[in-house]
C-alpha cells in the first residue's frame, strides 16, 4: 500500500474541490482533493481517525491500533497538526532548520504511514511548539474540513494530559474535541459547503503508570519545563481506562514505523534495550479512554475501538 501526503490511495477519483475554511487565508488556501464522493458513508466501510500533533505520535503512541485496524481491513487516517520542525537531537550547530528538519520529518512520516497501511496522511501546517498559540478557529476549522470529508466512525486523539504535558498534544486534545462537535452541526460555519458528519466514538490516549515506569527505565526522567513549571508524565489510574487494545500480533509492523524516523532514533533506538518486561508494556497494549460514544456505554472494559458500530 502506498501513502502519499494529502492523496487517498484507494481513492473515489473525486476532482479537487475548493475549501472554505473560516479562520485564515492559510486554511483556505488548503487542499482537498481526491477524499470522497459523498457515495462512501453508504456502505458499511468502518474508518478510523487519529488526529495528532508530531511525526512519530502515530508509530510511538498508536502505531499498534493503527497496524491492528489496518490489517483488519478498517480504512486507517492521519491527521498530523506539525512537521517535528524542532525535534533534533543532534548537534545544535547541525541543525538544519525549520524548514528543512520538517521536509525530512515529513518524508518520515509518510514512511512509517506506509509500514503501518495508512489509507492517507494530511498536515496542518501548523510549527512543531506553536501549536496551542494557534488561532483556535483556524486550527478547528482544518480538522473539521477533514472529519466532513473522511468521516470517521471513530476518532483518537492525546488526551487532556498531553501523555507528559506537552502543550502541542494539549492543544491537538482540544482542537480536536471542538472539531468533532462542529463537524456534527449542522449549522456550524466551518466548512458549511461539507456535510455534516456525526463521529460515533472519540477515545482520547491514556498512557498507564506503568508505560510510563517503562519509559522512564529507558530514557530517564521524561519531563517537560513549560512556563516555570515541570511536567511529567504520570499515567492515569487503571480503574479510568475504558479500552485496552491487544496489540502485540503487530509490535514488528510497530517498530518498523518507528524506525522510519531517522532523525529521531538516537533517542528511539534505546527502546531496544527495554527489558522484556518493560517491552511489553510497550508494544503489547495500548490504552485508551471513551470520551464519548454515541453507540454503546458502561463500565466493561471494550477490546475494540469499534465496539458498539460493528
Ligand atoms: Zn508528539
Amino acid at each position: 500500500m502506498q501513502v502519499e501526503k494529502g492523496t487517498r490511495i484507494s481513492c473515489d477519483g473525486d476532482s479537487a474541490r475548493k475549501v472554505h475554511a473560516v479562520g485564515s487565508e492559510q486554511a483556505a488556501s488548503e487542499t482537498s482533493e481526491a477524499y470522497s464522493n459523498g457515495e462512501e458513508h453508504m456502505t458499511n466501510q468502518l474508518k478510523l481517525m487519529c488526529v495528532l500533533a508530531h511525526p512519530d505520535d502515530e508509530s510511538l503512541g498508536n502505531g499498534g491500533i493503527l497496524a491492528k485496524y489496518a490489517a483488519e481491513g478498517v480504512e486507517t487516517y492521519l491527521v498530523t497538526a506539525t512537521r517535528g520542525e524542532r525535534g533534533w537531537f543532534g548537534d545544535e550547530r547541525e541543525y538544519p532548520g525549520l524548514e528543512a528538519l520538517g521536509k525530512r520529518r515529513e518524508a518520515e512520516l509518510l514512511a512509517a504511514a506506509r509500514v503501518l497501511g495508512i489509507t492517507r496522511v494530511d498536515f496542518l501546517d501548523y510549527i512543531d511548539g506553536d501549536l496551542d498559540q494557534a488561532h483556535p478557529a483556524e486550527v478547528i476549522a482544518k480538522i473539521v474540513g477533514h472529519v466532513r470529508r473522511v468521516k470517521p466512525d471513530v476518532v483518537v486523539t492525546f488526551g487532556p494530559d498531553g501523555a507528559y504535558g506537552h502543550p502541542d498534544h494539549i492543544a491537538i486534545c482540544q482542537f480536536t474535541t471542538a472539531a468533532i462537535v462542529e463537524a456534527a452541526s449542522a449549522s456550524s460555519l466551518y466548512y458549511h459547503d461539507l456535510a455534516s458528519h456525526a463521529v460515533s466514538k472519540l477515545y482520547y490516549m491514556a498512557p498507564t503508570y506503568q508505560l510510563g515506569v517503562a519509559y522512564q527505565a529507558v530514557f530517564g526522567d521524561v519531563v517537560m519545563h513549560v512556563d516555570g513549571v515541570e511536567r511529567r508524565g504520570i499515567g492515569g489510574p487503571e480503574w479510568a481506562i475504558t479500552t485496552r487494545i491487544d496489540t502485540k500480533d503487530y509490535r514488528q509492523i510497530v517498530w518498523e514505523a518507528v524506525l522510519c524516523h531517522q532523525s529521531q532514533l538516537v533517542v528511539y533506538r534505546q527502546l531496544e534495550h527495554a527489558s522484556r518486561e518493560h517491552q511489553k508494556e510497550l508494544w503489547d497494549c495500548q490504552t485508551y479512554y471513551r470520551a464519548f460514544s454515541l453507540v454503546n456505554g458502561g463500565r466493561r472494559v471494550e477490546g475494540d475501538l469499534f465496539e458498539g458500530l460493528r
